[in-house]
């Protein structure tokens, strides 16, 4: 079903469609390590709540989004079982995304999943991480397999060559696949989470029949992400335009069919949406496009004025307004010959 995302974001400021949002506001006020949005599944209102335990990292991704420059340590410990214990009083059944830079880094990390894990008011636990530390110290979290957990390990690139270059880092490939084998052994759901750039686009066909081979059985879920548009405006040169990542999607797609690895991918990213009339062929035009921007970080309303642009074009499409268009800064570097208005 189409939605139009001008009356969604009316319905949304009127709090109509939205009644935690005031308690999610106020939930950020009061801890401003938390982000909380509301991240709906099926229609149904859920609450989507982003913890940043760190703003230290031990890579330096060039797009990333989390723009982690800080070597301060995060919040305390105790600061932080507070916020977990309001989140699920205040927003029960939330989805809790816990991230940084790298959470794995902090020590006090397994008492912070152990009460999260523990509190019933949080349906599901994301911890975001590259794995190396837990590659180079498994002891650093030790932690039983629960329903409600499940681990985002970033692997940008599937041999180390690419996943240097991705990671701005040397010498930890073998540590991230060692420490996502350790969480797959021990039990745990994991995914691996692939930014697609012009740093590894080349390069993940190639890559991707050898990764069963890699972590073994059981296989991690793969998850190929587009890449958001990044804090550091210069790597803006790392987009892929979308024409040549929805074909390589779908050459992926089939290849990871063949190989029985099992292959997810999102088309939004950070104030990024690959818009309706390109996607694939096999993706209705009759998507919901409200979905395309409820990325974890994307804030419907907030600059969005000046952030997205269409082309005349645009107004002959069908979808005009339930679409908005290009990141203005995506359009700048590739213009708007790829977008066919849908009749
Ligand atoms: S032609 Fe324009 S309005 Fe239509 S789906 Fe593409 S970007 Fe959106």
């Amino acid at each position: 079903m189409l939605r139009n995302f001008s009356s969604y974001r009316q319905e949304k400021e009127a709090g109509g469609q939205d009644p935690n949002g005031k308690l999610r506001r106020a939930l950020e006020l009061i801890h401003p390590f938390i982000t909380a949005k509301d991240n709906r599944e099926q229609d149904q209102p859920r609450s989507q709540v982003i913890i940043l335990v760190t703003t230290i990292c031990n890579q330096h991704c060039p797009f990333c989004q989390a723009h982690c420059t800080s070597t301060e340590q995060g919040p305390e410990l105790t600061r932080l079982l507070q916020a977990a214990e309001r989140i699920s009083t205040m927003l029960p059944g939330a989805r809790v995304i816990v991230t940084g830079g790298e959470p794995t880094l902090r020590d006090d990390l397994p008492q912070l999943v152990e009460q999260l894990l523990a509190l019933q008011g949080i349906a599901e636990l994301e911890i975001q991480t590259n794995a190396v530390a837990i590659g180079r110290q498994p002891q650093r979290l030790q932690l039983p397999p629960h329903e409600k957990l499940r681990f985002v390990v970033g692997m940008h690139g599937f041999t180390e060559k690419v996943y240097n270059r991705c990671t701005g880092s040397r010498g930890m490939f073998q540590d991230a696949l060692s420490g996502t084998r350790h969480l797959l052994q021990h039990g745990h759901r994991v995914e691996l989470n692939c930014v697609i750039s012009t740093l590894n686009l080349d390069q993940l066909q190639r890559g991707l029949p050898d990764l069963p081979a890699l972590f073994g059985s059981p296989s991690p879920v793969l998850h190929f992400s587009v890449m958001g548009i990044p804090h550091h405006l210069e790597a803006c040169r790392l987009l892929v335009r979308f024409s040549d990542l929805l074909p390589l999607l779908s050459r992926l797609w089939k290849m990871a069919s063949a190989r029985g690895i099992e292959l997810q991918a999102t088309l939004s990213a950070h104030h990024m949406a690959v818009p309706p009339c390109l996607t694939l062929p096999n993706e209705p035009p009759a998507v919901d496009t409200i979905h395309l921007y409820e990325h974890e970080n994307f804030s419907p309303g907030l600059r969005d004025d000046d952030w997205w642009v269409k082309c005349p074009a645009c107004s002959r499409c069908r979808l005009q307004d339930s679409c908005l268009g290009l990141p203005h800064l995506y359009a700048e570097q590739f213009g708007f010959d790829e977008l066919v208005p849908l009749r």
